[in-house]
């Protein structure tokens, strides 16, 4: 039966990388029943509202969506629809796997890394105080009775919820998933060092919960600033990465680079029996419409959607479909050639074809 997916292009270059994914995903041959559905931009021109009720439903019914990236912009408008799609749905785990690619420049050859991160509370929490409002300055003059510390009459303000439980949620998540999938060690990273209480209780968690799969798994924790040093100097130190939600969206990008940048890293967020699957970069609005950018991103969260689905020899096919195209760095988009001005550059739809048609002729089960 056809696996019922729902299918939100996005904005920007949401809709040619999703495209492109969709494209591919239908290339291995697996049956889908797509319920398209729109989300920001196209979905305010059409229902005066970034995320409709009707796109939440379908993603509620379908349990599986794959996602195009959706802008937002900075400092007024709308809040994110990312971030609003994972609380209403949820999505507590952010994974990103980051995985080496021969024939991606890059800094390093083997690195083969996961990032775990959490996806619903810290200062992503969307709990901000603009400044020089009523409420912000009632609320700076009440943090400065209570703490005795200096805070500015003009400050705005955001807050920091950590709590025990979706710590202990992600952390187990990170775990489970390591032993799931024959890794060794997790590293819990965090500043517990200043933040005592937010971090400081992250980092207990992680040892605490740490103790539950000793003998299964190493459960280590870092500081966030030194491990920042430690992946560019050395990733192959590292195995799954369990983060906070700030950190967490810091490093993905940093581990994205050490693989060779955001044109290759996918993305799951994932709740409990719900997933929308998307890239880990962003509707870059400058490269709309022009064809140009890389879909391998989206095409691998699509092998991702694969493993989730159960389609475990489809999606090794089309992992490895995209790492030959990439090994042979022919039918490649022009941020992967080694000049970026390269004319032998293709487009994101003839990137898809190849790796489409290298699909057709890969039919042997791994
Ligand atoms: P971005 O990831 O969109 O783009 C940054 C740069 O990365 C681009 O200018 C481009 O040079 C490069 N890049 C990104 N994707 C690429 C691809 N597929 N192929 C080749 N190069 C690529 O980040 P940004 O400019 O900070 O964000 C643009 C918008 O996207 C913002 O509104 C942001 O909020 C939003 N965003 C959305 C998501 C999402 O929907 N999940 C994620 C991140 C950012």
């Amino acid at each position: 039966m056809a696996h019922r997916v729902t299918f939100i292009p996005g904005d920007g270059i949401g809709p040619e990388v999703a495209w492109a994914a969709r494209r591919c995903l239908e290339a291995t041959g697996v049956a889908f029943a797509w319920d398209e559905r729109p989300a920001g931009e196209a979905a305010i021109k059409a229902f005066n509202t970034p995320l409709p009720p009707d796109t939440l439903a379908s993603i509620r019914e379908t349990r599986v969506a794959i996602k195009g990236p959706v802008t937002t912009p900075i400092g007024t408008g709308f809040r994110s629809v990312n971030v609003a799609l994972r609380k209403a749905l949820n999505l507590y785990a952010c994974l990103r796997p980051c995985r080496s690619f021969e024939g991606v420049r890059s800094p390093w050859r083997d690195v083969d890394l996961v990032v775990v991160r959490e996806n619903t509370e810290d200062l992503y929490a969307g709990i901000e105080f603009p400044a020089k409002d009523e409420q912000t300055l009632t609320l700076i003059k009440q943090l400065k009775e209570w703490t005795q510390q200096p805070i500015q009459d003009d400050a705005a303000i955001s807050i920091k919820p950590i709590s025990r439980t979706a710590s202990e949620r992600i952390i187990r998540f990170a775990c489970d998933y390591a032993l799931a999938h024959g890794r060794k060690k997790v590293t819990a990273i965090h500043k517990a060092n200043i933040m005592k209480y937010t971090d400081g209780l992250f980092m207990e968690t992680a040892r605490r919960v740490g103790e539950a799969y000793r003998g299964r798994l190493t459960v280590e924790d870092r500081l966030v600033d030194a491990t920042c040093m430690q992946l560019v100097l050395k990733p192959q130190d590292f195995d799954v990465l369990v983060l906070p939600n700030l950190y967490g969206d810091i490093l993905s990008d940093l581990c994205a680079g050490l693989i060779g940048g955001l044109g290759v890293a996918p993305g799951a967020n994932l709740g409990d029996g719900v997933a929308v699957f998307e890239a880990v970069h962003g509707s870059a609005p400058k490269y709309a419409g022009q064809n140009k950018v890389n879909p391998t991103a989206m095409i691998l969260s699509g092998v991702l959607l694969l493993e989730h689905l159960g389609e475990r020899e489809a999606a090794a096919r089309l992992e490895r479909a995209v790492r030959d195209v990439l090994r042979e760095g022919r039918a490649v988009t022009y941020d992967l050639k080694a000049d970026r001005n390269d004319p032998a550059a293709v487009g994101t739809k003839e990137m898809a074809a190849a790796i489409a048609e290298r699909l057709r002729h890969d039919k042997v089960p791994v």
